[in-house]
This record gives C-alpha cells, sequence and structure tokens, in this order.
C-alpha cells in the first residue's frame, strides 16, 4: 500500500477499482506560406464559432439535467472560445509566425494559460485549464479532428487523472463514477466545483499520483486529502469506519437543523449562511440556516473572461433567492482588487493590493460594474427578501458612493420599466476606522455586516493568507472584541441591525464571545451550523455576557480563549 496527500476537493470516501483518463491527443499543427494566412484565418473564426456553439450546447445540457451552475461553466467556456483574447493571439501567431490555424490556437491557449497561472491567483490559475481546455477544442475543430470518445467505466471505479477538463467530468457516467484523484489541479478547479455538486468524492493536486499507480484498487478520503494506492486490510476498516462516522454526524447534524438557536435563558439568535455559489444554497436550508448572511459575487466574475451580464447576475442572484425565501440573501457587491486581479477590469500592479483599489473602491473609476450588479440584485429582489451591501466601506463618503450607485441603478431600472423588489442597503465593516465612524453614516443604512477576516487583518496588520503569522490569527484578539463592542453600541445607537459574517461566528467559542456582546445575527459557512448552533443552545446569555465584557480587558486572544472555552464544556461544539 502507498498513501499519498493533496488537497481536498469534494468530501466523502470512495474505494474501488481505478480506471486513468488519458490526457485527450493534440492535432498537429503546421508551418504555412504567408499567402495561405487569410485562408488560416476563415478556418480560426469558423472553428472558433463551431466550439463555441458546441459549448453553449453542452451548457444547456447539463443546466436541463438540473446543474445551472455548472451548466454555466460550459456557457463561460463558449464565450472564451470566440473571445478575442485567445482569437487575436492566434490570428497573431497566423501572421507573425506562419503556422496554421491548428497551431495557432493552441499556442494562443498556451500563452492564455501561462499568464493566468502567472498572475499568482489560485482562482485565475484554476482558470487557465479551462483556457487549454476551450483551445484544443477549437484546434480539433480546426484539423477535423473527432473529439475523443468518453472514457467507459465498465463497473464503478475511481478515477485517476493528470488533470480532468469540465468537459471531460461532464461527460463521465455519474452513476459509476465512485470518486476522483487528480495528480494536478486546486480545489477551485472546475472539475472539484463539478465534483461537490454532484456530490461525487475528490481529491486533487496529488503529486506523484500517477507514476504510483499499482494494481489492486484505489481509495480516497475528499475530506482529508488522503489516497490510498492498493489500500491493505486495516486502511479499508479505517475507511469504513470513517464512513460511517461522517453518516452519522451527517445524520445528527440534520437533526439538530429545525431546532432553534436559543441560549438556556432564551436569548435567540439567527444562524444564516455564508455562500460562495447558488449551487451551495439547498446544503445551507438543510442545516438550518435562516438566510444568507454574506453570498460572495466573486465567482460569477471570475470564472471568465468577460463581464458576466446583468441577466446572467440577475438569474444567479435568483436562484440563491428562490432556495431562501422567505429568509433574506444578503448579496455583497463585488470583492475584486489587487489581490485578485481580473481580465477585463484593468488595475495598475499595486506595491499593497490589500491597501489598495478594492471592492468599492473600484467604483471611483468603474462605477458601471457596480450599477450593473446593483440592478441584478434589485431584479432578483422580485423574488424574495435581498440586502446587498458594499465591502471595504471606510467612512460616510464610501456609503454615500453605495447609496448613489443603487438610487441610479433604481431610476435606469425605472425608466426601462423592467419588473425589480427593493433591496435593503448596507456595508460590511471590515475596517477599523469605519467602525470608529459609524455613527456618522450608519442612521443612512438599514443594516452593517462585520467581516472578521479582513477586521483582523487590518487591526493587527497581519496578512491574512500568510502561514507564519498564525499566532495572530485568532479573531478572540481583544482589540478585535473592542472593535466588535463598539460596532454593537454604535448600530444600537442608530437603530440598524448588527451582524457577523467572517470566520469568527463559525467558531462556536468565538460565537460565545459574539452573543455575549450582543450580536444576535450570526453567518458562517454551512459546515459550521451545527457547531454554533449546540454552541449558543449550550450556554447562558447572561454568562456568555459576563465573561465577553471581561474579555474586552484582557490582553491577547490566547487569555480570551481560555477563559471562554470552560463555558462550553460537555456541549459537544467543537
Ligand atoms: C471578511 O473579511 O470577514 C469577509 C467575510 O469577507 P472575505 O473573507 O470574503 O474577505
Ligand atoms: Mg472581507
Amino acid at each position: 500500500m502507498r498513501t499519498l496527500r493533496g488537497t481536498p476537493a469534494s468530501a466523502g470516501v470512495a474505494r474501488g477499482p481505478w480506471v486513468r483518463v488519458e490526457r485527450a491527443r493534440e492535432p498537429e499543427g503546421r508551418s504555412i506560406d504567408p499567402r495561405q494566412a487569410d485562408g488560416e484565418r476563415t478556418r480560426l473564426a469558423e472553428a472558433a464559432e463551431r466550439a463555441a456553439r458546441e459549448l453553449e450546447e453542452l451548457g444547456r445540457r447539463v443546466t436541463e439535467d438540473g446543474h445551472p451552475d455548472e451548466g454555466a461553466i460550459f456557457e463561460a467556456q463558449a464565450q472564451m472560445a470566440v473571445d478575442p483574447a485567445l482569437t487575436s493571439l492566434a490570428e497573431q501567431a497566423i501572421d507573425e509566425r506562419h503556422v496554421d490555424a491548428v497551431a495557432a490556437v493552441l499556442d494562443a491557449g498556451r500563452d492564455l494559460a501561462e499568464q493566468l497561472r502567472g498572475l499568482g491567483d489560485e482562482l485565475l490559475s484554476a482558470r487557465a485549464a479551462d483556457v487549454r481546455d476551450v483551445a484544443l477544442r477549437v484546434a480539433r475543430r480546426a484539423f477535423g479532428m473527432p473529439d475523443p470518445v468518453p472514457p467507459r467505466l465498465e463497473v464503478p471505479s475511481v478515477v485517476v487523472a493528470e488533470d480532468l477538463p469540465p468537459s471531460v467530468t461532464a461527460t463521465l457516467p455519474r452513476d459509476r463514477l465512485l470518486g476522483f484523484a487528480l495528480e494536478s489541479g486546486s480545489a477551485t478547479a472546475h472539475a472539484a466545483i463539478l465534483a461537490r455538486a454532484y456530490g461525487i468524492p475528490a481529491v486533487v493536486g496529488v503529486a506523484g499520483l500517477l507514476g504510483s499507480l499499482a494494481p489492486g484498487d484505489l481509495a480516497l478520503d475528499g475530506g482529508t486529502g488522503e489516497v490510498f494506492i492498493d489500500p491493505d486490510a486495516a486502511t479499508l476498516a479505517d475507511l469504513d469506519v470513517r464512513i460511517t462516522r461522517s453518516r452519522d454526524a451527517e445524520a445528527l447534524a440534520r437533526r439538530e437543523a429545525s431546532l432553534p438557536a436559543v441560549t438556556i435563558d432564551g436569548v435567540e439568535v439567527t444562524l444564516l449562511a455564508n455562500i460562495g455559489t447558488p449551487e451551495e444554497a439547498p446544503r445551507a436550508v438543510e442545516l438550518g440556516a435562516h438566510g444568507v448572511g454574506l453570498f460572495r459575487t466573486e465567482f460569477l466574475f471570475l470564472e471568465r473572461a468577460a463581464e458576466p451580464s446583468e441577466d446572467e447576475q440577475a438569474a444567479a442572484y435568483l436562484r440563491a433567492v428562490r432556495a431562501f425565501a422567505p429568509y433574506p440573501v444578503t448579496i455583497r457587491l463585488l470583492d475584486v482588487g489587487g489581490d485578485k486581479p481580473i481580465p477585463y477590469l484593468p488595475i495598475a500592479p499595486e506595491a499593497n493590493p490589500f491597501l489598495g483599489v478594492r471592492a468599492l473602491r473600484l467604483a471611483a473609476t468603474d462605477p458601471g460594474i457596480f450599477l450593473t450588479q446593483l440592478r441584478a440584485t434589485m431584479r432578483a429582489a422580485a423574488g424574495g427578501p435581498v440586502k446587498v451591501m458594499a465591502p471595504m466601506v471606510a467612512d460616510a463618503g464610501d456609503a454615500e458612493t453605495l447609496l448613489s450607485l443603487a438610487a441610479q441603478a433604481r431610476a435606469e431600472l425605472e425608466s426601462r420599466g423592467e419588473p425589480f423588489g427593493e433591496i435593503d442597503l448596507g456595508v460590511m465593516l471590515e475596517i477599523p476606522g469605519a467602525i470608529l465612524v459609524g455613527d456618522s453614516y450608519f442612521p443612512r443604512l438599514s443594516f452593517a455586516s462585520l467581516g472578521t477576516n479582513d477586521l483582523l487583518q487590518y487591526t493587527l496588520a497581519v496578512d491574512r493568507g500568510n502561514p507564519a503569522l498564525a499566532r495572530y490569527q485568532d479573531s478572540l484578539h481583544p482589540a478585535l472584541l473592542r472593535l466588535v463592542h463598539e460596532a454593537v453600541e454604535r448600530a444600537a445607537g442608530a437603530g440598524i441591525e448588527l451582524s457577523v459574517c467572517g470566520e469568527m461566528a463559525g467558531d462556536p467559542v468565538a460565537a460565545v464571545a459574539l452573543v455575549g456582546l450582543g450580536i444576535r445575527k450570526l453567518s458562517m459557512a454551512s459546515g459550521s451550523l451545527p457547531g454554533v448552533r449546540r454552541a449558543v443552545r449550550g450556554i447562558e446569555e447572561r454568562r456568555a455576557r459576563e465573561e465577553a465584557l471581561a474579555a474586552l480587558d484582557d490582553g491577547s486572544a490566547v487569555q480570551v480563549r481560555s477563559r471562554l472555552s470552560p463555558l462550553l464544556a460537555g456541549v459537544g461544539a467543537a
């Protein structure tokens, strides 16, 4: 037996015989006489058009199959096939390097993928695989080569591959696909997104996988990232225990999902979900989320070469709104910037992107992208309650920007005669200064939500992604508690609602502190709902308040944690 480790991509345990899926063969390009360039450009344009039509059709089929978000992946690929970012680069190769349409588009795909990888962003690197997938499809069309036959799984099997382009993942026979392990890829690659959507266990980024394959079964744990080649009897027995344990935990979480999140002394707390795609809504509802406290909308913007249309955004938001109605969905306006660049929104390189032109700050030069998004949220509000919040607000001026953009978006819909609903407007509190001057603009809004991930980063000067600073990355730092306390008082003074949507809300011990400080709405990743529900139900608000107020005078997160943890002893919230 050999054990390898990769990135957990889709939870669950799979075991069975393995089937290796080979990378699709590339058609061969050739050099041309410069006089043939015009002909090759035409061939390229026709091939790109055909590929786009096929991908649209594939997207439609997957959508009709009940997976609209996965369908959208292929729609985005269809756009990519005819996107000038790819086609102009290929035309340039035809003209300057005198190669045919096949070689030109393959080279262009490779170059574009390299550029995306070079940006150093995980999501964009994941898109590199899509670009190559699309370029290969266009090249095959230009060459007149048929698509490879989808791998046949004669018996239920685990698939292993270097990488799985989305077009192949979608064609694998789902009833016989037990799970998959990939040598490359990341948790945000489309193969991983599709695996999560279909509930197929998967591990990606398993270094050395293909070189280690051996006869016998293959097992994987998509929750831990472990891959076992030819597992021995002890491992198989251990995997059986894991399967039972995760089934039991799931059954308990479902049973408890309908229990109210009320403290022993009767204080009610609303538990909400953080989601990143509408696809996550059913799971959150199942686990008892009473609405969405944070819908991160970046997935719509980062996965493509062109800005998503208002119609497309409205449809995605509406899907989430319908899934949660009558509970509200809080949509966050686009939060990208120098750290998460997008190809169609040029932002000059910055020395400190986290302190740069990020999120709402982009509105100064690009108000259009926010206006489109606001119109889409208002249209979705016709289907159920919608709240919209702006990230990275620093002061009353930023709140004013949000309000005037929303007023303009509303007026545009009105003049178009488009049906829409009213939305509540709020801000994310993730910059300490925004809390300190909160009383100057809170009265103009209907809510605020503490984004404690960034709030911690900006309060303690700790890069949130730097593992070397782990010691500081605990949101129970008393400075953060003081800011929460401050925000609670100012929000109450202005009569607006205040929630918490950073990771802090999903940590049972931190949730005790938040409830103790007066927070009554907690929004978290769905998987954290069962533990936090148990924590709320296991404490007395009176005790939580005493300890949380005392913690304001502590000197470190370690002290606060050891003060609050005993309150959860025996509650089973961890
Ligand atoms: C936060 O900063 O706490 C937050 C919820 O937003 P994100 O993690 O998306 O920056
Ligand atoms: Mg944030």
